[in-house]
C-alpha cells in the first residue's frame, strides 16, 4: 500500500521514533501524544483495521499481545498500568486505515478515552 502511512513507516521509508519491531510488528511513537507515553503498534502487512482479522494468521492475534506488553515493558508502564484502544471505522474515529494499537499510559488515564 504505497499511500498508506503506516505502511510506509512499518517500512522505514518514513522516519518515526521506534520503540520496538520484530519480524510482524512495529511500535513508534504517536505523534500527537495524548499521554505521556502514547505508543502505535502496527503489523507490517497492510491489514485495514480490526475487521479484517480474516487476514491474520492463526496464532497472530496471540503475538500481538505478547508484542504489546513488551512495548508496555520497553517504555516502562508495564507496572504503573496503561490502556489499549483500537479504533474502527468511522464511529470509531478511526483516522488511518491501517491497523493499529494505542498503548497509553505514564499517568493515571482515569476515564480518558
Ligand atoms: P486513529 O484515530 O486512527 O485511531 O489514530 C491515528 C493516530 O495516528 C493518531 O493518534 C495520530 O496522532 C497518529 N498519526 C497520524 N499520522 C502519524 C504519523 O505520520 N506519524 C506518527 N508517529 N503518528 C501519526
Ligand atoms: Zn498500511
Amino acid at each position: 500500500m504505497d499511500d498508506c502511512i503506516f505502511c510506509r513507516i512499518a517500512s522505514g521509508e518514513i522516519p518515526s521514533d521506534i520503540v520496538l519491531e520484530d519480524g510482524g510488528f512495529v511500535a513508534f511513537r504517536d505523534i500527537h501524544p495524548k499521554a505521556p507515553q502514547h505508543l502505535l503498534v502496527v503489523p507490517r502487512s497492510h491489514i485495514g483495521s480490526l475487521n479484517d482479522l480474516e487476514l491474520w494468521r492463526k496464532g497472530e492475534g496471540h503475538l500481538l499481545l505478547q508484542f504489546i506488553v513488551r512495548v508496555a515493558e520497553r517504555v516502562g508502564v508495564k507496572e504503573s498500568g496503561y490502556r489499549v484502544l483500537t479504533n474502527v471505522g468511522r464511529d470509531g474515529g478511526q483516522e488511518v486505515q491501517h491497523l493499529h494499537f494505542h498503548i497509553l499510559g505514564g499517568q493515571d488515564l482515569g476515564d480518558f478515552r
